[in-house]
């Protein structure tokens, strides 16, 4: 029997503001759609906290049993500078300030953006799709918006018509906004606007002649609106109605919330059962942020080179103090803070460690049964992983007492708390020992520099097929070797 059908999943959702049971459409399936990043800068911790929140929140849903499909997407084209409809593109200013193409842009900071989630431990989602793959997608939904009446073209451009869209429908469903409020806290257009209304959001933008990232469309030659992309992705991948959506709390107005009346006009349908939104990291008190400045940098923190913090942190102590706390309450992110979760996550490693040299008795006097499901309530409870860190360091301290002999644990018991404990730790928290990852490391280069040493003596016996395949074998597992006069090196 799957774990999710004995564990019950109750999950926060912002649609209705209450947590609530989780039943996916298909039994044992989950789609679960999460917004990526705009690739045009280096991604800040902030961001990272977004996405490790999400990966908790994947690893646990597998932990479960379930089968997900995580769709996550790259915005490479469409989003415009602080989030407006007129103004230019995120990715083609930051190509114009470095002098370089728009997609080296984009690779670039795709590449960081890989790198930065790996060490963190992040899982890969299972389909990583980028809005320029799909123009021609996006253009069908905005065709089928205007079919259905609710959007209109201006010189070139299709905007999303909100109040008409409101007369049927709710605009301000997930945000919990008033359309009367947000017309009376918008400036009237100054003239210099296609859009009939303040309101309304491009769909699709007409491209001045020296913008290079432009398709053809019905309309002209132009780019898609920001908004759109998700609609287009999420419904490609996942259908019209599917499981979970998440981001960061910024993004449920306007882009979810547009997102919902897209497909809702194109389709119909109430895209998403789930809404999930993760809360903010902040520093000195203020959301980290890529256009302010407000914000520190994941290397920067593993290489100890900034002015915050007073020593350089591992990558799995920075995903351990933001699994600290829960992801829908703030954090604000100081050096007193994260040194504080280095120590935590030091003790909790430490107890891991003992649990292989721990006595055997022939009763247990913990309740290992009640630890247990006191660890699952815990996720059960909208993914509550403070709570859960809280009842692992339970058994942190049941851990040292059966040490001291002040407890007792039988060998199978023994056995199902350290398959628990790492389940937990490794498998649901993502967390890694980064001095066993550092003690493989130097296993690895011995395994190497013994092979090397067989090359050579094959070599020396002009057994050069032996030596040729030592070497091919370790290219293809990605460890180049290198002859040199001092000898032979190798790069991972
Ligand atoms: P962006 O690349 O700006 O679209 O952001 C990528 C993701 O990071 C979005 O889900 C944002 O909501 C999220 N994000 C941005 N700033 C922060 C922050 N300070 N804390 C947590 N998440 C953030
Ligand atoms: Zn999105």
């Amino acid at each position: 029997m799957p774990l999710y059908q004995e564990q019950q999943l109750r999950v926060y959702n912002t649609l209705s503001g209450e947590k609530e049971v989780f039943t996916p459409i298909l039994d044992g399936k989950v789609g679960m759609y999460v917004c990526g990043p705009t690739v045009y800068n280096y991604v800040h911790l902030g961001n990272c906290r977004t996405f490790i929140s999400f990966d908790l929140i994947y690893r646990y849903l597998k932990h479960l049993g379930y089968s997900v499909r995580y769709v996550r997407n790259i915005t490479d084209v469409g989003h415009i500078v602080d989030d407006v409809d007129e103004g230019e593109d995120k990715i083609a200013k930051r190509a114009r300030i470095e002098q370089i193409e728009p997609m080296e842009i984009v690779q670039k900071y795709t590449i960081n953006f890989h790198n930065i989630l790996k060490q963190f431990n992040n899982l890969p989602p299972s389909i990583e799709p980028t809005a320029t793959g799909h123009i021609i997608d996006q253009i069908e939904i905005i065709q089928g918006i205007i079919d259905n009446g609710l959007a209109y073209e201006v010189n070139g451009s299709v905007y999303f018509d909100v109040e008409k869209y409101n007369q049927s429908n709710d605009y301000g469903i997930l945000s919990g906004r008033k359309i009367e409020d947000m017309l009376s806290n918008t400036r009237e257009l100054d003239g210099q606007s296609d859009k009939r209304n303040p309101l309304d959001f491009a769909l699709w933008k007409n491209a001045e002649p020296q913008h290079i990232m432009r398709w053809p469309s019905p309309w002209g030659d132009g780019f898609p609106g920001w908004h759109l992309e998700c609609t287009a992705m999420s419904t490609k991948y996942l259908g019209k109605h599917f499981d979970i959506h998440g981001g960061g709390m910024d993004l449920k107005f306007p882009h979810h919330e547009c997102e919902i009346a897209q497909n809702q006009a194109c389709t119909g349908n109430t895209p998403v059962n789930y809404w999930m939104h993760a809360n903010m990291l902040t520093l000195n008190g203020k959301k980290m942020s890529k256009s302010t400045g407000n914000n520190i940098l994941p290397d920067e923190l593993f290489s100890g080179e900034n002015n915050i913090l007073s020593k350089a942190i591992a990558p799995s102590v920075a995903r351990f103090f933001i699994l600290q706390a829960h992801y829908r309450s703030i954090l604000d992110f100081s050096d007193e803070a994260i040194m504080a979760s280095e120590k935590g996550f030091q003790r909790l490693m430490e107890a891991i460690k003992a649990l292989k040299d721990l006595k055997t008795s022939n009763n247990t006097s913990i309740d290992l049964a009640k630890w247990t499901q006191n660890c699952y309530d815990a996720m059960n409870d909208d993914f509550n992983s403070p709570i859960l860190i809280a009842h692992l360091f339970e058994a942190v301290k049941m851990i040292n007492l059966i040490k001291e002999g002040k407890e007792t644990i039988t060998k199978e018991d023994l056995e199902i708390l350290t398959q628990t404990m790492h389940a937990f730790v490794f498998d649901v928290l993502g967390l890694e020992n980064s001095e066993e990852s550092a003690n493989n490391n130097d296993k690895l280069e011995g395994v190497v520099n013994m092979l090397i040493s067989m090359r050579n003596e094959a070599r020396a016996n002009k057994d050069f097929a032996m030596s040729d395949h030592i070497r091919d074998e370790l290219a293809r597992l990605g460890i180049q070797l290198k002859d040199g006069k001092e000898g032979t090196s190798f790069t991972f």
